[in-house]
C-alpha cells in the first residue's frame, strides 16, 4: 500500500475524514480483470483509448473484495456524457439529477459516470439546491479526487484501475471494508440532508453486508428519517425495493425501524405495529419469507410485498367502515383505496402492482367464504396462488384462521368427488359462512 501524495488527482484537503490518499496494489487486496465484467473492461479500454481516465467503481469493487457477486458494474471517467455517448455505438444519456450514460454491450448495460463535483463553490446551475441544502440537480464535474469525496460511502469509494491491477482510495474505503463499517464520506448530517436518500442507503448496506455502522454516520440518522419526506415517490418506491426484495428485507426492516425510518416511509404501518404484535409478525413473516425465496431463486412481486407491508392498515380501515354498517367487500374496497392513495404520495407504486395488491386483499374475504362451484372458480383465478400464500403467511404470524390455509391446501390437492365432501363438511363446521356477510 502506497500514498498517492505523488498522484496530482489526489489531494488530502478535499477530503477531512480521509487521513490519506492511497494507492492499494494487487498483493494486498488480491482482485485482477478476471474477476471483472469482460463488458466493463472494454468499457474502460475503449475510455483511455480516446485519452480520458477510467476506472471500475462502486458497489462491484466492494462486493468483489467481500467475495460477493457484484450486481452490476459501474464505470466512471474524466470523460463527460455527450464524450462518451460518442465513443459507443449503443450508449444513452439518462437521468437530469445526475446524467448517467448507459452503454450497452451485447445484453449487459455498463452505467458511465463522468467524475463529478461536491464543490460547495460550484454553485451555479448544473448544481441546484433547495433551502433545505437538498440536491436537485448535481452535474459539476470534477476530478477523480472530487468525484470520489462526493459518493456516499467510503466502502463505494474504491477506483480499480484495470491495467495496473490498483486500487485507489482516498476515504479509507478499503479499511472500512476490512473492518466492516458502514461511514459516510464526509460530514453525516450535511451528506444526509444533501440527499436523503443516502440515510437509506446507510440502512441497506449495513443489513446486507452486515456491517456496523459508524456511531459518527448512526448519530444523526434519527433526526434526519423526517426528510425521506422530500424524496420524490418514483426513486423511493426504486429504494423500496432494494431494500426488501434485495434478499436481506428483515434485516433492514429492523434497521429501518431503529433509525426511525418506517415512520416515514410507511407512515400507515408504522401506526400499527409495536415490538411483537401480530402485525410485526406479519411483517416479519412476509420478509423473512421474500428472503428465503429470493435465496432460493424463487419468484417474488413487489405486489405481494407491499401487500403485507400494507396490510395491518388495511385490515384496521376495513374494520372501521365495517362497525359502521358497510358490507365486508364495500369495506375492504375502501379500506384498499384509502391506503394506496396515501402509500403512492410516498412510494409511487406503479397501478399494475396496486391492482394486484388489491386482488390480493379482495380474495382474502373469498378464501374465508366461498363454497361450492365458487371455490372452484377460485382457483383459477390469476391471483389466487398469491392470495392462497397471503393466507398461509397470515396463519405462519399466529393469525387464527380456524385451519383455513390447510382447508385450501388439501382443497387443491384432492379430487372432485373429495371437494365436494369438503365443501359440505366446512358448510356444517365453519360457522363464519352463516355469518351475516353482504358481499355473497
Ligand atoms: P448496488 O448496485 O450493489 O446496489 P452500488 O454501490 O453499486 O450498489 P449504485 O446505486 O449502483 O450502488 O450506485 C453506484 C455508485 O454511485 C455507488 O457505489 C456510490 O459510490 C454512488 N452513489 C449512489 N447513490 C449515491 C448517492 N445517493 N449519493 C452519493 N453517491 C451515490
Ligand atoms: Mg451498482
Amino acid at each position: 500500500m502506497r500514498d498517492c501524495i505523488a498522484n496530482s488527482s489526489c489531494s488530502k484537503e478535499l477530503d477531512p475524514n480521509s487521513k490519506q490518499c492511497q494507492i492499494i496494489a494487487y498483493p494486498d487486496h488480491k482482485l485482477t480483470k478476471d474477476v471483472m465484467s469482460s463488458h466493463a473492461l472494454k468499457v474502460v479500454e475503449k475510455l483511455e483509448a480516446g485519452g480520458f481516465q477510467a476506472f471500475i467503481v462502486g458497489g462491484s469493487i466492494r462486493d468483489l473484495l467481500l467475495n460477493r457477486v457484484p450486481k452490476d458494474f459501474d464505470v466512471a471517467t474524466n470523460a463527460n456524457p455527450k464524450q462518451i455517448k460518442s465513443l459507443f455505438e449503443r450508449a444513452r444519456i439518462i437521468g437530469r439529477r445526475f446524467q448517467i450514460v448507459h452503454v450497452k454491450l451485447q445484453k449487459q448495460i455498463i452505467e458511465v459516470t463522468t467524475f463529478r463535483s461536491n464543490n460547495n463553490d460550484s454553485l451555479n446551475e448544473q448544481r441546484l439546491r433547495t433551502k433545505n441544502g437538498m440536491l436537485t440537480r448535481d452535474n459539476v464535474f470534477g476530478s477523480l479526487t472530487d468525484d470520489s469525496i462526493r459518493r456516499d460511502l467510503s466502502i463505494n469509494a474504491l477506483y480499480f484501475n484495470p491495467r495496473d491491477n490498483t486500487i485507489t482510495d482516498f476515504t479509507n474505503g478499503f479499511s472500512d471494508i476490512q473492518n466492516g463499517v458502514i461511514r459516510v464520506i464526509g460530514d453525516p448530517i450535511i451528506r444526509f440532508r444533501e440527499d436523503p436518500l443516502r440515510l437509506l442507503r446507510v440502512v441497506r448496506f449495513a443489513a446486507k453486508l452486515n456491517f456496523s455502522i459508524d456511531s459518527r454516520t448512526s448519530e444523526p440518522m434519527k433526526h434526519r428519517a423526517k426528510d425521506l419526506r422530500q424524496i420524490s415517490p418514483p426513486r423511493l418506491f426504486d429504494e423500496s425495493l432494494k431494500l426488501f426484495m434485495s434478499g436481506y428485507g428483515f434485516k433492514t426492516f429492523e434497521l429501518l425501524k431503529e433509525f426511525d425510518l418506517v415512520r416515514y416511509m410507511l407512515p400507515q404501518l408504522h401506526d400499527h405495529i409495536s415490538s411483537d404484535n401480530l402485525h410485526f409478525r406479519l411483517i416479519r413473516q412476509a420478509l423473512i419469507n421474500t428472503d428465503y425465496r429470493l435465496e432460493n431463486k424463487q419468484r417474488v412481486t413487489p405486489a405481494f410485498v407491499y401487500a403485507a407491508l400494507l396490510w395491518p392498515a388495511v385490515q384496521a380501515n376495513a374494520k372501521r367502515f365495517r362497525r359502521r354498517g358497510k358490507s365486508a367487500r364495500q369495506s375492504l374496497d375502501e379500506a384498499a383505496d384509502k391506503v394506496i392513495a396515501s402509500q403512492i404520495t410516498i412510494t409511487a407504486i406503479p397501478r399494475r402492482f396496486t391492482l394486484s395488491m388489491r386482488q390480493i386483499w379482495t380474495l382474502q374475504i373469498y378464501l374465508e367464504k366461498s363454497i361450492g362451484k365458487r371455490a372452484r372458480r377460485l382457483i383459477d383465478n390469476p391471483r389466487f396462488r398469491a392470495a392462497y400464500d397471503f393466507v398461509l403467511l397470515r396463519e405462519q404470524a399466529g393469525e387464527n384462521l380456524n385451519g383455513l390455509g390447510d382447508w385450501w391446501t388439501k382443497y387443491q390437492e384432492s379430487d372432485e368427488e373429495t371437494q365436494i365432501k369438503m365443501i359440505s363438511t366446512r358448510k356444517r363446521h365453519n360457522p363464519a359462512n352463516h355469518s351475516n356477510d353482504r358481499s355473497k
